[in-house]
């Protein structure tokens, strides 16, 4: 029967009560009293109903009580499918995660460990779910790689760190966290111990072959040189000709040789191994001096502006190698009487040295391949030039092993600037003398 037909059924039957006793409201009070209790006790009962899930008591209800118990019903179901798909998602989620051939550990507040895969066992003995809840930092004893957890890059950079972890230092890792929600980070550690031996036996075998054909090249290039001197085995004019051609090739070869040692062992040294402090300014100025001579009688004009306060943790030979060579650079590819200006300067990004020419400039086609190795935007100019082809790559590497990044702006015909960006973990303030030094 149905609520309303209930009720009214119960005003009729209290109403007509009350008529022939001539108590009509007292009757129908009554009756909307006992209604309400009755109601009441029903209402207790679906509760009760709802709480226990007693599938018994479900068909005693009628009507509104009834509505509501299979509404209830129909959302409780919704809501059981709905878990059971995202229960089946986790899982496939959890077994494509366990199945990656990277270690994979899902960090929280703290470098806390949320969860590992199966991978992280192996390469990071992280145990999941034994280390549930445990800190990286304690597990994992390496301050470099608690440094990158603790300020992972940003979305933008890519920092990633290779090393091989003390208690298995035949595996080579190479770690990248990525942040992610709330304050927590993903860290995935990559086995690159195959692509790192194959890296090293490359540099390796040309150190050795450059090393091996040093010596004779060294002996080729003595005689050349003490014939084409000695007064007593002066060639006759033929031969003068083709011993100087001998001797320039020779010292080409040299060159190319010294490049290519000093391009395997900066790339044999790991970034932050050296940490003297170098005193920019004094490098840059002694490599003006240097670059003053080299311009010999083409008459650049030069400037130098450094900030004497700004010294640099690094590698002095490595610094030297490669703002050298792009100073150098500048004189080999600016015209006579052109403009060449040195700038060592801090910047909101850390520090900066640039070195700004008003030179023939270059393509922008040819700037993203400039410091592959053997990359001429001109093979005969830069040949002439007595150029390699390796500067742009010793200074790309030089600059890696110092965390800092070569940028390059150029437009052929009005010139370049090749920008060294060091970041602000680098630099060391002085008290210096002087205020910024500008010479010219
Ligand atoms: P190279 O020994 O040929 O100079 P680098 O690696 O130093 O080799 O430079 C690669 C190429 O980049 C050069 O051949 C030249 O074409 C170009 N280049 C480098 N510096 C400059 C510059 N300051 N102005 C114009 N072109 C440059």
């Amino acid at each position: 029967m149905s609520d309303l037909w209930r009720l009214l059924l119960l005003l009729l039957a209290t109403a007509t009560i009350g008529l022939l006793t001539g108590h009509t409201l007292a009757f129908v009070s009554i009756g909307l009293l006992i209604y309400i209790f009755w109601l009441r006790k029903r209402i207790e009962e679906l509760r009760d109903c709802l709480r226990d899930r007693n599938p018994a008591n479900e068909d005693a209800f009628t009507g509104v009580l009834y509505d509501i118990l299979a509404e209830f019903d129909r959302v409780r179901r919704h809501h059981h499918d709905r878990d059971k798909k995202l229960l089946a998602q986790l899982k496939r989620f959890q077994i494509a995660a366990m199945a990656i051939p990277d270690a994979v550990v899902l960090l929280g507040k703290h470098g806390s460990i949320d969860w590992a895969n199966h991978r992280a066992g192996e390469y990071l003995g992280i145990q999941w779910p034994r280390d549930d809840g445990q800190r990286i930092s304690n597990l994992l004893r390496a301050p470099e790689l608690s440094r990158l957890i603790q300020n992972p890059p940003s979305a933008q950079s890519d920092d990633r760190l290779e090393m091989a972890l003390s208690h298995n230092r035949d595996r080579y890792l190479e770690f990248r966290v990525v942040p992610y929600g709330n304050d927590q980070r993903l860290l995935v550690a990559r086995d690159v111990t195959e692509i790192r031996q194959t890296s090293n036996m490359r540099r390796d075998f040309i150190a050795n072959a450059s090393h091996e054909l040093r010596t004779p090249l060294t002996v080729i290039a003595g005689y050349l040189e003490s014939i084409e001197n000695d007064e007593d085995t002066t060639p006759v004019s033929a031969w003068k000709q083709i011993i100087g051609k001998m001797r320039t090739h020779t010292l080409r070869m040299q060159r190319l040789i010294d490049d290519l040692l000093k391009l395997s062992s900066l790339e044999s040294v790991r970034s932050g191994e050296h940490r003297e402090e170098v005193a920019v300014s004094e490098l840059l100025s002694s490599i003006f001096n240097e670059a003053k001579v080299l311009s010999g009688d083409e008459e650049h004009i030069f400037y130098l502006e450094t900030d004497t306060r700004l010294w640099l943790k690094g590698d002095q030979q490595g610094l030297y190698s490669a703002f050298s060579n792009l100073v150098f650079n500048a004189v080999q590819y600016t015209p006579a009487r052109g403009v060449i200006r040195i700038r060592w300067h801090e910047n909101d990004r850390g520090a900066c040295m640039e070195v700004i020419d008003s030179g023939e400039g270059i393509a922008t086609e040819h700037i993203p391949r400039l410091t592959e190795r053997f990359y001429r935007v001109d093979k005969g100019r830069s040949r002439d030039q007595g150029g390699t082809g390796l500067g742009l790559a010793i200074v790309k590497h030089a600059l890696a092993n110092h965390g800092a990044t070569l940028e390059i702006d150029s437009q052929p015909g009005k010139g370049s600037r090749f920008s060294c960006q060091f970041t602000k973990a680098r630099l060391v303030r002085k008290q210096a003398p002087d205020e910024a030094s500008i010479s010219a």
